[in-house]
């Protein structure tokens, strides 16, 4: 979901518009903060700063932050007490099940995942 001007929930999160828990982590490129509504033991986001719809619409000069926030994904999940595996996850576009069109990864632990997805 976005304005007519590409805003979302995230970006309004990210720039303090809309309050909520404290991040798990926040650098220049990225933040990090549980889901709303979380579908594992532990579920949180890794959200883009810059305001990119899709990991679909990624460019070439923008490619070094998409391993940026896979590494962050790591260590949070570690953080989080991620010690028996987990699954990263990103949904693009409306086949991939995207629901807020602004670059995230889902990171999921704490049960055992089922393959294939749904
Ligand atoms: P998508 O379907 O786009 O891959 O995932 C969007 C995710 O954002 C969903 O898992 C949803 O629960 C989460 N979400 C939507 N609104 C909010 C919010 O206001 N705060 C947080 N923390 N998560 C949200």
């Amino acid at each position: 979901m976005a304005d007519e001007d590409g805003d979302t929930i995230f970006g309004k999160i990210i720039r303090g518009d809309i309050k909520g828990p404290p991040f798990l982590h926040e650098d220049d490129k990225c933040i990090a903060l549980k889901d709303i509504h979380p579908q594992a033991p532990i579920h949180f986001l890794v959200i883009s700063k810059q305001e990119i719809k899709t990991i679909d619409s990624i460019n070439e000069t923008q490619k070094e932050l998409l391993g940026h926030m896979m590494w962050v994904a790591t260590k949070v999940a570690k953080d989080q007490g991620a010690t028996n595996g987990y699954r990263i996850v990103v949904n693009d576009g409306s086949d991939g099940g995207q629901h807020v069109f602004h670059l995230h990864f889902h990171v999921l632990a704490g049960r055992k995942m089922s393959w294939p997805p749904g």
